[in-house]
């Protein structure tokens, strides 16, 4: 029996998780559950799971969760430090998928157990990259991708050949707005952001696709999973969503893989992974798919992806930067405070205005992070003026 738990199990990620975790009750045995703000659907998810705690963020939420759990024998608990100690709980295997880098000190607590981290919330490697890869090294611990393109690339990453691995090309769906020119993408909503055509996803990664920033955060996250140069990574647009990544090797060999695109499959890898397990997706069904389209990326049209390139080429505190900026630009787009096309003006005046020294500690990563959000707000205030 592996023993399991879950940063962040009410969102889209968390629930896929469960999902599998439930069809296989003899396998798995379910430790933490963890959720900010929604009890009914952690409370269900803990009576389904016959988890041992759960988890609420909020504080003055932790009464009606205890209701909830009322007679079951779940232990409560709320707020941001029982987040991170449910993190360093014993489990053998941890899904990292807090959305944000609210999720970077509870991955840090998973990581110091020295055990297997699945890590979804990509956020976190990108904003303390050096600091969190240290550390992993430093626990022994196990770090596996769920990101689906990351995910693709573990599978093809042949790791005794990694001095023959010439590039490694994650493909992007291009979002909902592929095809939009640039005076259609200033009027788009959230709502059209959110509607991905492939992928169904939380708010904030849905609008991250539909501006690129999250292929660029990608590029950052694989830079640091995939022992490789900065140039080495490459993204192709690929609207089908069919192949997941690719490895380029010397020999002209490209590896890939391929699948529908439901995130229970990479998920299912890393829980099974050396093994394999069952996953109830959808088959590819090559025939009636037929045809499989690329293009290459416009960085003029998607500004995000040439900002991250250009904070992954600088290192140091800029993907931090970027990412603060970025969150906070999408916060205030879904809640219809600046335009879609502002999230990349943001994103760009907070990374050339403010330089930090390169983050040594956590300490250090959430100071950058706190200040590139004051001044994202600033900007914003600046826009709305
Ligand atoms: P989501 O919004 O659906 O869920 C987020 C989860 O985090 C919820 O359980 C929520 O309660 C919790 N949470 C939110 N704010 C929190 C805070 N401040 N403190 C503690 N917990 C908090 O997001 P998602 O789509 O499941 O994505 C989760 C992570 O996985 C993101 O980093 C995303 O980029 C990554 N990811 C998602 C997908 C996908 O298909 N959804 C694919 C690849 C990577
Ligand atoms: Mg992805």
């Amino acid at each position: 029996m592996k023993r399991i738990s879950i940063l962040g199990a009410t969102g889209s990620i968390g629930q896929s998780t469960l999902d599998l975790i439930v069809r296989a009750p003899d396998k798995f045995q379910v430790e933490a559950l963890t959720a900010q703000s929604n009890v009914e659907a952690l409370a269900q998810a803990a009576i389904t799971a016959s988890a041992q705690l759960a988890v609420i963020g909020e504080e003055h939420l932790l009464e009606p969760l205890r209701s909830a759990l009322a007679g079951t024998g779940i232990e409560a608990a709320a707020g941001r430090q029982a987040i991170i100690d449910a993190a360093a709980r014993p489990a053998d295997w941890t899904m990292a998928a807090i959305v944000g880098c609210a999720g970077l000190e509870p991955v840090m607590a998973a990581i110091g157990q020295g055990a297997t981290v699945a890590l979804a919330n990509k956020e976190a490697l990108v904003s303390a990259g050096e600091v969190l890869t240290a550390a992993v090294v430093h626990h022994g611990t196990r770090l596996m991708p769920v990101d689906s393109e990351h995910n693709a690339i573990f599978q093809c990453f042949e790791q005794h050949n990694s001095a023959s691995v010439r590039r490694v090309i994650l493909t992007a769906s291009g979002g909902p707005f592929r095809t939009f020119t640039a005076a259609q993408l200033g009027q788009v909503t959230p709502e059209q952001a959110v509607k991905h055509p492939n992928w169904s996803m939380g708010a904030k990664i849905s609008v991250d696709s539909a501006t690129l920033m999250n292929k660029g955060l990608e590029l950052i996250e694989a830079f640091h999973l995939f022992p490789l140069n900065v140039e080495q990574f490459d993204v192709i647009v690929h609207p089908q969503s069919v192949i997941h990544s690719l490895v380029e090797y010397t020999d002209g060999s490209f590896l890939a893989q391929l699948g529908s695109p439901d995130m229970r499959t990479p998920i299912a890898h890393c829980l099974a992974w050396p093994d394999r397990m069952e996953a109830p997706v959808e088959r590819l069904d090559l025939a009636r798919i037929a045809q499989l389209d690329f293009e290459a990326p416009d960085m003029e049209r998607f500004p995000c992806l040439r900002l991250s390139r250009e904070a992954l080429a600088a290192g140091g505190a800029a993907p931090a930067i970027l990412n603060a900026a970025n969150e906070v630009a999408v916060a205030a787009f879904l809640d219809r405070q600046i335009g879609f096309a502002d999230i990349a003006t943001v994103v760009q005046s907070v990374l050339n205005h403010y330089a930090a020294p390169a983050p040594k500690s956590i300490a250090d990563v959430l100071a950058i992070d706190g200040e590139a959000r004051q001044r994202a707000a600033q900007k914003m205030e600046a826009l709305a003026a």
